[in-house]
């Protein structure tokens, strides 16, 4: 195997201090930290698994093209395991997804094709489907929505991650909604080891929502892989919550991080806080999925540049 790729998971676990001050000292709340993997994001694992998967199906052969659509981390994903691996790498995502993340994909070398950007996830979705079935034999397409391996990925090492570092005492594990496939494959895992593990999914609670990489699941194609029965609750979190809550992981906790994380928080809180309200314990495990550096173009970080006076 290529070195880089070997760095894929075992991603740090850290527990919250500032943030959560407010909670009674038997609730924690940890995250798990998967800015730490070589390709940045949560989607390295899944991307790899797909990749491993459709070689061994002998789908994958070297003539293929990798082809799929992307919001961003998984073309940041696939587009480090194609320059690894020798292959070409093409990535469907809409056309306003943030600048850093179009430039990590093409400086692995990946050739980008952009999507409506009012269209959003589903129009990058759509436009791939289109150019795979125009010419099927041309390309590897993972198909993360649908694929099982995604999931299958976090079945078999983000969970046990968990499990392993909070030494199976886990309580309740939060993930935010793209795929789903973090929440599904680690959702299974962990359930499978402990069925009073509560598995809770965080999404944005409105179809016009600002937090990249999440879903709105009501209101968009829903990924194949998605499961309703693997978790126990969904929370709806605003764009403002999230933003707020990454601003204050960097600014309180030392954590740049991503929107998303921002929202996986905000729901950990709520948990938090119901278990409080009920005088009862908690060990919360939330899913970080990427670090902040990719969003310091967008309103949550420029915001502030702005409150500082030094203009954007
Ligand atoms: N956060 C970010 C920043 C993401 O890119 C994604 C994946 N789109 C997620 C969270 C959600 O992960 P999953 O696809 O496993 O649901």
């Amino acid at each position: 195997m290529t070195a880089i790729l070997e760095l894929i998971g075992n991603t740090p676990q850290v527990e919250l201090k500032k943030i959560v001050a407010h909670l009674p000292y038997n609730i924690h709340i940890y995250a798990k930290l998967e800015r730490f993997n070589p390709g940045g994001s949560v989607k390295d694992r899944p991307a790899w698994h797909m990749i491993q998967d459709g070689l061994k199906r002998g789908l994958l052969t070297k003539d293929k093209i990798i082809l799929d659509s992307t919001s961003g981390n998984t073309g940041i994903a696939l587009a480090m395991i194609g320059s690894a691996l020798s292959y070409e790498v093409h990535l469907i995502m809409p056309a306003n997804v943030s600048d850093e993340r179009k430039r990590i994909c093409r400086a692995f070398g990946a050739t980008l094709i952009f999507s409506d950007p009012l269209e959003g996830s589903d129009g990058a979705i759509i436009k791939c489907r289109e150019i795979y079935e125009q010419e099927p034999e041309k390309y590897f397409k993972p198909d993360q929505y649908n694929n099982p391996a995604n999931a299958l990925a976090h079945e078999l090492s983000t969970g046990p991650e968990i499990w392993r570092d909070t030494g199976e005492k886990i309580t309740h594990f939060i993930a935010s909604l793209g795929t789903s496939g973090t929440l599904m494959g680690t959702g299974r895992y962990l359930k499978r080891m402990k069925p009073e593990i509560s598995i809770v999914a965080a999404e944005p609670d409105s179809p016009f929502h600002g937090i990249e990489g999440l879903k709105h699941m009501a209101s968009s194609i829903i990924p194949g892989i998605y499961d309703e029965d693997v978790f126990d609750q969904k929370i709806g979190i605003s764009t403002e919550d999230a933003y707020d809550y990454t601003l204050r992981l960097a600014r309180e906790e030392g954590l740049l991080s991503g929107q998303s994380c921002g929202c996986a928080l905000a729901a950990a809180i709520k948990v938090a806080e119901d278990l409080a309200a009920k005088g009862l314990a908690g060990e919360i495990v939330a899913i970080f999925p990427d670090g902040g550096e990719k969003y310091l173009s967008t309103i949550v970080f420029a915001d502030q540049e702005m409150a500082d006076g030094a203009g954007i």
